[in-house]
């Protein structure tokens, strides 16, 4: 049935995955099936993101192949949603005709209405529905959940720092926090759907709070979250460096649930790149708040991303940077090109450092983390490590994968799991018995 189905593509971080989770259950309270077959679908929904180029670039090439389907598939609406509309706008429109609805970070769930009006009258409805972005969900909102064993939780929308590289802050709006209230709410919920892993997610997650009446931390909010029955696994994306506080690295450390692991992009360790980028706390701060993190959380794994290439970065503060990472030696790691994104400051500052020298310094990088993420790998060999079991694989060795509590979804390795008998979704301890690449191997530990 083509008529009332909808495909849903979502592109970029898991905050949009989220956006996409909310439209995908709107649509089908209001008579929607949701289809996995873009082909048969009716209305196809392009849910993108803008943050750098290549992030745009893919929005684009996915919107025209979607397109296609107008053409040869059953769809007569094509849609799109995100970050990518709420930048560009009436822009985009001209560029993109094939496309009949753009709707902005905001405006997405007013979709169901929108596909409605575009049946009845396609011309009562403006193509381009960009307004401010305000929209932060709440735990009575529908969402569909679309990962396997683990949810995101959004815990807050927008960013109110003003990092000089990046577009965010004008396309997702201010920062606004959720009460604890609702998304001890939405926890429970996630928990009832069967999940067994909670991410904590915001453009800054160690910012939660802040906006709200008395101020409530992000270690008080965890300790509630930690408290809701069913989720083994609590893990925190998104951390900023400055933000990082005692009470929190010691409810990490207290509480069973919570994964030893921090996602904390640093982006540099140069206090001038620092300070050109706008980013909050020195090189020393840095370093501190990283010592503090692994002395009052033993064993904790950390990740990190970088920027390199930002302008006027030179030779020798991109050798700081890569001391840097051979001493911090991070668990894991993300280095990315500095991308120029107009309307940002950094993208009029002097001293752009031409493409190939950003990819030469960022394979610099990807080399050093390599040997250490090797090293680090190796030196696991024998321990015994929680897995997640997401799934089965076609390897006579290792007939399951899933992940440890230092292993985030889609951005870190898998562990592949020797066993006979196991069910996706179950928490089992394992042996490490060797790894390959990004990856482990483990077995099943004896009881
Ligand atoms: S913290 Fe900085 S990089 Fe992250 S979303 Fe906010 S402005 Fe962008």
């Amino acid at each position: 049935m083509s008529g009332k189905s909808v495909y849903i593509l979502s592109l970029g971080c898991p905050k949009n995955l989220v956006d996409s989770e909310v439209m995908s259950a709107l649509l089908s309270r209001s008579g929607w099936s949701v289809t996995d077959r873009p082909d048969r679908a009716g209305v196809i929904v392009v849910n993108t993101c803008a943050f750098i180029l290549p992030a745009k670039e893919e929005s684009v090439e996915e919107i025209l192949r979607m397109a296609a389907f107008k053409q040869k598939g059953r769809c007569r609406w094509l849609v799109v949603t995100g970050c990518l509309p709420q930048r560009y706008g009436a822009e985009l429109a001209r560029e993109l005709p094939e496309v009949d609805l753009f709707l902005g970070t905001g405006d997405f769930p007013g979709i169901p209405a929108c596909l409605d009006r575009l049946d009845e009258d396609p011309t009562r409805v403006p193509a381009v529905q960009v307004g401010r972005p305000r929209f932060l969900m709440d735990a009575a909102v529908p969402r569909t959940v679309s990962t396997p064993f683990y949810s995101y939780l959004k815990v807050a929308e927008g960013c109110s720092n003003r990092c000089a590289y990046c577009i965010i802050p004008s396309i997702r709006g201010r920062f606004r926090s959720r009460s604890l209230d609702d998304l001890a709410e939405e926890a429970g919920r996630l928990a009832a759907g069967g999940t067994r892993e909670i991410i904590l997610i915001a453009q800054d997650t160690t910012a939660w709070g802040r906006d709200l009446r008395g101020r409530p931390t992000l270690g008080g909010l965890i300790k509630r979250l930690c408290a809701v029955e069913g989720p083994q696994w609590i893990r925190i994306l998104y951390a900023y460096p400055a933000n990082i506080t005692a009470e929190l690295l010691a409810t990490m450390a207290a509480e069973e649930k919570v994964c030893r692991y921090l996602d904390m992009p640093v982006q540099h360790i140069s206090g001038r790149i620092l300070r050109a980028m706008n980013r909050k706390g020195t090189p020393a701060l840095i370093r501190e708040t990283i010592d503090e993190i692994r002395r009052a959380v033993p064993g904790v794994s950390l990740r990190t991303s970088l920027i390199v290439g930002f302008p006027g970065e030179t030779d020798e503060e991109f050798e700081d940077l890569l001391a840097f990472v051979r001493e911090a030696r991070f668990e894991s790691l993300g280095v990315f090109p500095y991308s120029p994104e107009e309307g940002t400051e950094a993208a009029d500052m002097p001293g752009q450092v031409p493409e190939g020298e950003k990819l030469r310094r960022q394979g610099l990088v990807m080399e050093a983390q390599a040997a250490i993420a090797d090293e680090i790998s190796l030196a696991r060999a024998g321990s015994v490590v929680e897995v997640l079991i997401e799934g089965t694989t076609r390897r006579k060795d290792f007939p399951f994968w899933g992940r440890t509590r230092f292993q985030s979804p889609e951005i870190d390795g898998i562990t592949f799991v020797r066993a006979t008998d196991l069910r996706p979704g179950e928490i089992v301890r394992c042996r490490v018995t060797g790894a390959e690449i990004h990856d482990l191997h483990a077995e099943k530990a004896d009881d």
